[in-house]
């Protein structure tokens, strides 16, 4: 059984529309795929309406928090899509979406770089916009190769010359709101040190402690060395541990199932959720 917890669409920053990413996960040979768009699930119905025969839907949502004045992610699993308080939260965040990259848009043309917010508007299309589409305009641009290339401190890291910070959740905010919602959270790449910093240990183990339930450790932005202290930890704290490939399409250059999560971890979060069940695919188009 091939399960992959962690998923892009053109509902957010992924360049597969939600039909073609459950079509593309079928081919790859995935059993289980979850759809985990940043902070929003308008992907949802495509998705299952397009579900292949054989393919499981684990609906979800990877959430923007900060602790402590560094930004993390938070993926959220098998909550009610309409619950008002996560619902509520989803929305204040990606509110912000548009004019956070407005303001990285002018502070680059400060910089003396002609990207225009039409241009990131047109790369974004109908997704939610984020930084990694004002990243692919500096790549259309010449002014970057690549896409991982806009993310340092030259550009649009953390902190970086043409950043500009957004409304993220609390994550013990979203720890609470996500089982309020019935789901299930797991905390995305915690050792993506590339990314910008990255949350302490110490930190981890109060979320826990307030009801986290798993951390990602198999992520392509995590070495041999991170993963098995993470393992550790894991361990240590009583969670899960999930791998996933946090595909973006061509947006970036991992591949569907490239790390996929243990059948035993997947059944024990379809257990603990009770907002939401898995969808299975019905043969659909
Ligand atoms: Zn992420
Ligand atoms: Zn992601």
């Amino acid at each position: 059984m091939r399960i992959d917890l962690h998923c892009h669409s053109t509902a957010s920053d992924g360049t597969d529309t939600p039909a073609e990413l459950v079509r593309n996960a079928a081919a790859a040979g995935l059993d289980v795929v979850a759809l985990t768009d940043h902070d929003t699930t308008r992907g949802y119905a495509e998705a299952i309406a397009a579900l292949p025969a054989g393919l499981t839907l684990v609906t979800g949502a990877e959430l923007s928090c900060r602790f402590d004045g560094i930004s993390m992610h938070m993926l959220a699993y098998l909550f009610d899509p309409e619950e008002p308080a996560l619902l509520a939260e989803r929305e204040l965040v990606r509110d912000d979406r548009v004019p956070r990259a407005r303001g990285m848009v002018a502070k680059l043309r400060e910089l003396g770089v002609p990207v225009t917010w039409e241009q990131v508007a047109r790369i974004a299309g109908d997704g939610s916009v984020g930084r990694p589409h004002v990243a692919t305009a500096l790549v259309e641009l010449g002014v970057v190769s690549s896409v991982s290339d806009a993310f340092t401190p030259d550009w649009l890291a953390d902190g970086g010359r043409a950043y500009v910070a957004k409304h993220e959740t609390d994550p013990f905010e979203a720890i609470r709101l996500v089982k309020g919602a019935g789901g299930v959270t797991v905390f995305a790449h915690p050792a993506a040190a590339k990314r910008g910093l990255t949350v302490p240990d110490s930190a981890i183990a109060e979320m826990a402690a307030a009801g986290l339930d798993g951390i990602e450790v198999d992520h392509m932005d995590h070495d041999a060395d991170a993963r098995a202290r993470l393992r550790g930890l894991a361990k240590e704290l009583g969670l899960l541990t999930t791998g996933s490939s946090d595909y973006h399409g061509s947006r970036k250059t991992c591949v569907l199932g490239e790390y996929t999560t243990d059948p035993e971890v997947y059944g024990e979060i379809t257990r603990r959720a009770f907002g939401a069940f898995p969808v299975p695919g019905a043969g659909g188009v």
